[in-house]
């Protein structure tokens, strides 16, 4: 696998264009071929039995998926990556691969709702115990430990509320007593925080989002650092996880642009997200890079970069049918789940059932916006049509 990009001389977008591609490898063409594959032939016995022949069986791999695993192992600086069907689909097989009946867990309270829900069924299911904790616990994490404790699942920014996390404070607690730490990465993506860098054992991204980047494919990732890989390519190995070469191809195709498309959700959800401050109808936006946000610190300190995906509370008193009747007056805006393609999304925050650990915010309904890759202008034109229709 790759050496640590940490230590590579070259700019991130140089090694995102870059990485992973072998042309010499392929007849000089730029892009390695999508493999559409499941035999795998051998010249003879003798090599079939002793297995000494680079593929076997294309559930395990081909080109094709060598190459988006060793362009994430160098922009990750990890021991090894894995690819999944779906996010969800890496938080799952990033959490059996640490856990066995009777270890204990902990997770965000602000984890994506899905990871929750896996954790109240499938885990217990499996005898795993689980605890939600306060994302904004840090070193506090170690009240929380108790004897069984075996792995501590982090997301920061915290879907839909967008609460920062100190992760090196939850490492070096879950380093006294042996625990692997899981991330989330999928907002802020390698491109801004490097996990592993900072001693988280497994790296997970929604490569659906940023990645694909175009609402096109679903795809999911994780890397581990030394810690964990054994266990993550054992466990994905046991599971059969495997990902269509075209999905692959997406994820490839789209991981070369991720810089370039990342700087401009940034640079227009800044000037989105500071518009929306100054706006009456607004409470508060939730966005880290924001300076006067709760978490504004701790993602200075550690992130590189804020990806387009936010969300902003209306002033207390604003009626949920306000608050529909903006989202129905957008139209540039999609209605629609998930995010981190070209298009700006919106979707009403309903946290209900989705924090047990910390209260529920309180205040006006909240909205969650992706800004895409369209005009400013436009999408501030939208914004206003949506505050224009709230009637008052
Ligand atoms: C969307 C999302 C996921 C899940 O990704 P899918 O590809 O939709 O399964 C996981 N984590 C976060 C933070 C997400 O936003």
């Amino acid at each position: 696998m790759s050496a640590s990009a940490k230590n590579s001389p070259q700019g991130l977008s140089t090694r995102l264009a870059h990485a992973g591609r072998s042309p010499e490898a392929h007849d000089g063409f730029v892009n390695p071929p999508v493999v559409h594959a499941s035999t795998v032939l051998f010249p003879d016995t003798e090599t079939m039995i002793t297995g000494k022949q680079k593929y076997h069986y294309a559930r395990r791999g081909n080109p094709t998926t060598d190459s988006l695993e060793d362009a994430l192992c160098e922009l990750e600086g990890a021991t090894g990556v894995k690819l999944a069907s779906s996010g969800l689909n890496a938080i799952s097989v990033a959490l059996l691969s640490c856990l066995s009946a009777g270890d204990h867990l902990l997770v965000t309270d602000s984890a994506y709702a899905p990871t929750r829900h896996l954790c109240e069924t499938t885990l217990r299911r499996l005898g795993i115990e689980v605890d939600y904790f306060d994302p904004t616990i840090g070193a506090g994490i170690s009240a929380l430990f108790r004897p069984n404790t075996r792995a501590i699942m982090t997301e920061a920014p915290g879907s839909l509320t967008f609460e920062m996390q100190d992760i090196p404070a939850i490492v070096a607690a879950a380093r006294t007593i042996d625990a692997f730490v899981l991330m989330d990465n999928t907002w802020a993506t390698p491109c801004f925080f490097r996990p592993l860098d900072h001693g988280v054992d497994l790296s997970i991204q929604a490569g659906t989002k940023y990645i694909v980047g175009h609402s096109d494919a679903m795809l999911g990732t994780v890397a581990a650092g030394p810690r964990a890989w054994d266990r993550l390519n054992e466990t994905h190995g046991a599971l059969g996880m495997h990902v269509a070469p075209d999905d692959v191809f997406l994820g490839l195709r789209g991981l070369r642009t991720m810089k370039v498309r990342l700087d401009r959700h940034m640079e227009s959800a800044l000037t989105v997200a500071s518009w929306l401050q100054q706006r009456p109808e607004v409470a508060r936006v939730r966005y880290p890079a924001l300076a006067g946000e709760p978490g504004h610190e701790l993602w200075r300190r550690d992130f590189t970069g804020a990806s387009g995906l936010f969300a902003f509370d209306f002033v207390e008193g604003t009626s949920d049918q306000a608050a529909r009747a903006f989202l129905d007056a957008l139209t540039l805006f999609g209605l629609g789940y998930s995010w981190g393609g070209f298009e700006s999304l919106a979707i009403p925050v309903r946290l209900k059932g989705a924090r047990s650990a910390t209260p529920l915010p309180e205040g006006g309904p909240s909205i969650r916006l992706h800004i895409g890759l369209e005009d400013v202008a436009d999408i501030q034109t939208d914004l206003e049509a949506g505050f224009a229709a709230m009637g008052g």
